[in-house]
């Protein structure tokens, strides 16, 4: 058996974190069995269309680089891939089922389901339809729905349980009273979900449906129309929720949940990849930091947790941090270039990137930590006063690490070190303390990449301009 998976979003939105992580497992089954990933495009609901979300779904599957096969744009044997191309095949399959009896035409209106509702909602009833038409003769019903508007419904048998074996949560059951007559054809004509999605998984020919969490509960009226047309349910798995610190549904009152924000955040692709498929699957070892390949080589169903994982930003802030660190200095250039200012000089980047590659959790840290070599620095005159000392003191500190700064025959890191050292001595303050006012004058911040080195990028002139400016500044000549 040729293993076909697929992804199917819903153009409601631009790409989501969790989307990803089924995609992924999606893909990493398809890899390693050297099957088929399909892309499908579910916008049955129109009315929650989201214009420019199916973009946003290729740029973000192309960034993180997961490649399918057949999909929208790229045809295959069971195109179109986008479901509101393909309602001729859903009004076929509900008339079949009409025909073997086992759906039917609903001529309910809108008023009287709303009443219904209602009554059912004030009597604490379950509220479900109430098989009105479902009693119709059908002869009459099929004369009827030439001229009347009308859904077709699905004829849910009465009594019993349905069930099924999921390849995650283990054996699931539910009483099909629980389940009503669900609406598989809407009066405009469009499929509802339910149909849509198993028509096209056995149409398509797709092996393993495997999506998330939130789709279980729908589940058993996938399994009613299954055995309505009389088709073989394919192996089922749900992978549970990505949560929030909370406990819940990872969402946006979280923090950022879509897959191009962390792109303009500066994340890279690989950490995104090797972050998001932790959470929900152990690999059963202490290794952590897989690439994609790797993945599709270890990456086990059986090894999925039933219980949602929780989504951490620090912990994926690790995996970026060593994910830039395996970069070769060209390739980190490379992913820089489109977050970086064009009038930056490459070269001085280049020759910068080694001294902040070793520090930064993300591209943007890492610009933003380098940008001091590339134009003015701004910070708030306190910041440059080391806790314990003062202003006056401070400027006298810069004043003394300037002349020796001055005096060095060659202005590089391993004759920036000492003079600096020797600076820290003749004041008795400690390293960190002399150095503070030096990387805050020179850098505009507290932290950054490696001082010594800092001062030799940016030069001896550069350097003295900015102490004697910091210096200026602590003598009262105002705030910059
Ligand atoms: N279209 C659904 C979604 O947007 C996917 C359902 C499925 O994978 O069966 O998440």
């Amino acid at each position: 058996m040729t293993v076909r998976v697929r992804f199917a979003p819903s153009p409601t939105g631009s790409l989501h974190i969790g989307s990803v992580r089924t995609t992924l497992y999606n893909y990493f089954f398809a890899r390693r069995h050297g099957g088929t990933l399909v892309l499908r495009i579910e916008d049955t609901d129109q009315d929650r269309l989201v214009p420019g979300a199916i973009d946003s779904i290729y740029d973000g599957l192309h960034w993180l680089g997961l490649r399918w096969d057949e999909g929208p744009r790229e045809g295959g044997p069971h195109a179109p891939y986008v479901q509101s191309e393909r309602l001729p095949r859903y009004q076929q399959a509900a008339r079949e089922l009409v025909e073997g009896g086992a759906a039917y035409f609903c001529f309910c209106s809108k008023e009287r389901l709303a009443a219904l509702r209602a009554q059912q909602a004030a009597a604490k009833q379950i509220t479900r339809y109430d098989r009105h038409c479902r009693t119709i003769p059908p002869a009459e019903a099929a004369d009827r729905a030439l001229r009347e508007p009308h859904v077709v419904r699905l004829k849910v048998p009465d009594g019993g349980t349905i069930g099924v074996d999921d390849l995650v949560y283990g054996r699931v059951e539910w009483p099909i009273e629980t389940i009503e007559d669900q609406v598989l054809l809407k009066s405009d004509g469009f499929p509802t979900y339910h149909l849509a999605v198993v028509v096209d998984d056995h149409v398509m020919g797709i092996t393993h449906v495997f999506r998330g969490e939130d789709w279980l509960p729908s589940t058993p009226k996938h399994l009613l129309i299954y055995r309505a047309f009389g088709w073989e349910v394919p192996p089922l798995a749900h992978f549970p929720n990505v949560l929030g610190p909370d406990g819940r549904k990872l969402a946006k009152r979280h923090g950022a949940t879509k897959v191009e924000q962390f792109r303009t955040d500066g994340y890279l692709p690989e950490a995104m990849v090797n972050y998001l498929s932790l959470i929900g699957w152990a690999p059963g070892t202490e290794e952590e930091v897989f690439s994609a390949e790797e993945l599709v080589a270890k990456w086990r169903i059986e090894q999925v947790q039933k219980a949602g994982g929780k989504w951490d930003r620090d912990r994926l802030d690790w995996f970026d941090g060593v994910w830039i660190r395996r970069l070769s200095i060209d390739e980190l250039l490379r992913r820089l270039d489109p977050l970086v200012p064009a009038e930056w000089d490459r070269a001085l980047l280049r020759r910068a990137l080694p001294f902040a590659q070793e520090r930064a959790k993300t591209l943007v840290e890492l610009r933003d930590q380098l940008a001091f070599l590339f134009g003015d620095v701004a910070y708030a005159t306190d910041l440059l006063v080391p806790k314990g000392h003062d202003g006056a003191a401070t400027a006298d500190a810069l004043g003394r690490s300037a002349r020796a700064l001055r005096g060095l025959a060659r202005f590089a890191h391993d004759e920036i070190e000492p003079a600096l050292r020797r600076t820290s001595d003749e004041l008795g303050w400690k390293m960190r303390d002399s150095s503070h006012p030096v990387r805050v004058a020179v850098t505009g911040r507290h932290a950054g990449p490696p001082l010594f080195d800092a001062l030799e990028l940016l030069g001896r002139e550069r350097t003295l301009e900015r102490i004697d400016r910091a210096r200026a500044l602590l003598n009262g000549g105002g705030t910059r």
